[in-house]
Formats: structure tokens, C-alpha cells, sequence
């Protein structure tokens, strides 16, 4: 069997776009599509589970990993700090999986510097309001922090135009579906497709 090296996705979105809902969603009905579990300074929240939704370390974890090169991208994200991990992204890539990383901006432009042949996507909310109630945690937080996550989406929001792609995530399935048509039609390159089906080529070309 050919081994063919998969695509790297860059996947951005503010919190509240439901990101992370799409790309469960995409990976459950996509065997060959894996998602990079970043390394984060950042307390776990409740739900959360380490080595699934993220490896938790500590800052001295963090850092001692920056000076030993181990992360392909890093960035301070708001108060923490996020990491991608080089080893694991490399392998599963050469193993022919096609990869995501959930990352924000700042992460983006430097895999976009380093790997020029990734593709970005930037998941955008349907409205402001949708945004804010999205935010809304329940009724729990106070206006100031809800307001400090507004601005900090609109921050997020305002790269979009560094992207690939936009997905406009109003309605789910609909925006799954759009998704999924993004990952299709990069399968789909004849440059991806020459190297899959190159025993086919050929055969046909003889
Ligand atoms: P959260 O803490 O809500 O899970 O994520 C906060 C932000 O950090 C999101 O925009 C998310 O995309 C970003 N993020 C998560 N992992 C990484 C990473 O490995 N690198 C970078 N640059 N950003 C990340």
C-alpha cells in the first residue's frame, strides 16, 4: 500500500462559534481526519479531561518544552499559554491522516510561515447577538466578564481575512456540511489524488 501524507488543517474561530462542537462532529464521520491535542498553561474546566481535550501542564512544563523546540507553534492566548506539539503532528501526518489544529491567530501565522501548504478555515457566528448569548454562561457571569469576551471575539474575528476559508456556523448541520465539503475537495486535488490512487495511474496509463 502507497502511504500518502496528509493535509494540515488550521481550524480558528472566537470561543463561542462552536468550533469545537463542528470538528468533534467532522472527525466522528471522517476516519481519516485526527485533531492535535495542544499542551496549555490553562486551568481544566469542568467536563474537560487531560490528554483529550488538552495536555494541562504547568508554566514550568511550558516553558522547559519552548527551550528543548518541541512546539511547532506557540502563542499566549488571552491569560494562558497554548502550544503545538511538532513530534506527534509530524507522524501523524507521514502516517497519511489528515490533521487539525484548533489554534487561534496568533498560531496560525506561524504554521502558515512554516508550512505554506496548510489550508486555514475561520468559523464565524451568524450574528452578534447569537455571539453574545453563546457567551452568556448561563446567566452566571457578570456583564463585565461577558462584555471582556465579547471584545476578545471581535479581536479574534477581525483575522478572518487571513483565512482560506469561512464557515458561517448558523445552523449546524449546515455548517457541518460546509465543512465537510472544504475537507472533500482538498481530498479531491489531483495532486492529493495522484499519490493515493498512484497503483491505479498505472495501471490505466500502460
Ligand atoms: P480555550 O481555552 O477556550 O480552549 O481556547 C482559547 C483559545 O486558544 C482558542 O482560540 C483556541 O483556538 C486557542 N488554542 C487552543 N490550542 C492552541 C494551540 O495549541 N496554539 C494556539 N496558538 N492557540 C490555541
Amino acid at each position: 500500500m502507497t502511504v500518502t501524507t496528509g493535509t494540515l488543517y488550521i481550524i480558528s474561530a472566537p470561543s463561542g462559534a462552536g468550533k469545537t462542537s463542528l470538528v468533534k462532529a467532522l472527525i466522528d464521520s471522517e476516519p481519516r481526519i485526527r485533531v492535535s491535542v495542544s499542551h496549555t498553561t490553562r486551568a481544566i474546566r469542568p467536563g474537560e479531561e487531560d490528554g483529550v481535550n488538552y495536555h494541562f501542564v504547568s508554566h514550568e512544563t511550558f516553558s522547559a518544552m519552548i527551550e528543548r523546540g518541541e512546539f511547532l507553534e506557540h502563542a499566549q492566548v488571552f491569560d494562558n499559554f497554548y502550544g503545538t506539539s511538532q513530534k506527534w503532528l509530524e507522524q501523524t501526518l507521514a502516517e497519511g491522516f489528515d490533521l487539525i489544529l484548533e489554534i487561534d491567530w496568533q498560531g496560525a501565522q506561524q504554521v502558515r510561515k512554516l508550512m505554506p501548504q496548510a489550508k486555514s478555515v475561520f468559523i464565524l457566528p451568524p450574528t452578534q447577538e447569537a455571539l453574545r448569548h453563546r457567551l452568556t454562561n448561563r446567566g452566571q457571569d457578570s456583564a463585565e466578564i461577558i462584555e471582556r469576551r465579547m471584545r476578545e471575539a471581535v479581536s479574534e474575528m477581525s483575522h478572518y481575512v487571513e483565512y482560506d476559508y469561512l464557515v458561517i456556523n448558523d445552523d449546524f448541520a449546515h455548517a457541518l456540511s460546509d465543512l465537510k465539503a472544504i475537507f472533500r475537495a482538498n481530498q479531491l486535488q489531483a495532486s492529493v489524488q495522484t499519490q493515493r490512487h498512484s497503483g491505479l495511474l498505472g495501471e490505466l496509463l500502460v
